[in-house]
């Protein structure tokens, strides 16, 4: 039996100005990692990883779920992705509205034919599942998007491994706040969500950035050919940061060992493995 192992972020921004906004979040992270654990303690990664992203939806103070940032036209519209590492199996979902969990959603539809669902079909497959309809927007999500403010990057994703070695990550975000309608965030794409049977990968910050890097994928094929996942993920960020470009991410390897890099002022992230943990 392995030893579970469990990271999770809360997002890679400038510089999360406010200090009093980050210990807040800092402390709501360590909350959602400790109670997180404990369910990894005798539930599957997947299922752990679902628990812990759902969590993180749910407070408003992060952009995922209910309380995210809203697109140019004053809409809420979710992205969220889930991956078993252990079946290779991702599902998605894009730009979904007025559900609250998207992650939920996306879970749902790793075992459809179709996994990955957008806009009013999203919905609709939510709504047969008997999800409720929800307006996902808080007065604060809505005050900045009146000022047409953008807020640092505080999108979620989580990453596990089992007691039985099975690896998952799940990743959700409200998008990069005041994108053009229609504009399709990485976080429902594997390059920002992916697992394997050796690693699993969730990333944050420019959507368009992390793209054009294929991230995830690039370091869990650097770990798949026999690169240590520390290593992996610094020689993926050195070209990164070559590029100019702005993102995190986090890892965890079959072996229980973690990994996080990030090209930007700040990642909000904390890990856990038996008694030992950390919180940056
Ligand atoms: N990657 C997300 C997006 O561009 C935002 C984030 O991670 O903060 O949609």
């Amino acid at each position: 039996m392995n030893q579970p192992a469990l990271i999770i972020h809360g997002g890679a921004g400038r510089d999360f100005r406010n200090a009093r906004r980050l210990s807040l979040i800092r402390k709501k992270l360590n909350k959602i990692l400790n109670i997180s654990y404990q369910k990894l303690l005798t539930s599957s990664a997947l299922d752990t990883v679902t628990f812990a992203v759902k969590l993180l939806e749910d407070d408003p103070e992060f952009n995922a779920g209910t309380g995210s940032m809203l697109q140019r036209d004053g809409k809420a519209r979710l992205s969220a992705s889930i991956m078993d590492g252990a079946c290779l199996r991702f599902s998605a979902v894009i730009n979904l509205e007025n559900i609250e969990n998207p992650i939920l959603v996306a879970k749902a539809l790793l075992g459809k034919t179709d996994r990955v669902l957008a806009g009013s079909g999203a919905r609709q497959f939510a709504q047969s599942l008997g999800f409720k309809l929800a307006d996902t927007r808080t007065p604060k999500s809505i005050r900045r998007w009146q000022k047409a403010r953008q807020r640092d990057s505080d999108t979620v994703g989580a990453c596990a491994l089992d007691r039985w070695g099975r690896l998952a990550c799940a990743t959700s975000t409200g998008g990069r706040g005041l994108e053009y309608p229609g504009r399709v965030s990485d976080s429902g794409m594997p390059i920002a969500n992916y697992a394997t049977g050796q690693c699993a990968v969730s990333a944050t910050g420019v959507g368009e950035e992390i793209m054009s890097e294929g991230i995830t994928v690039r370091i869990a094929t650097r770990v798949e050919d026999g690169m240590p996942l520390k290593k992996a993920f610094q020689k993926t960020f050195a070209a990164i940061q070559s590029r100019g470009y702005r993102m995190g991410a986090i890892g965890v390897d079959a072996k229980g060992n973690f990994a996080c890099e990030t090209t930007t002022e700040v990642l909000l992230y904390g890990w856990r493995k038996g008694k030992k943990q950390g919180l940056f």
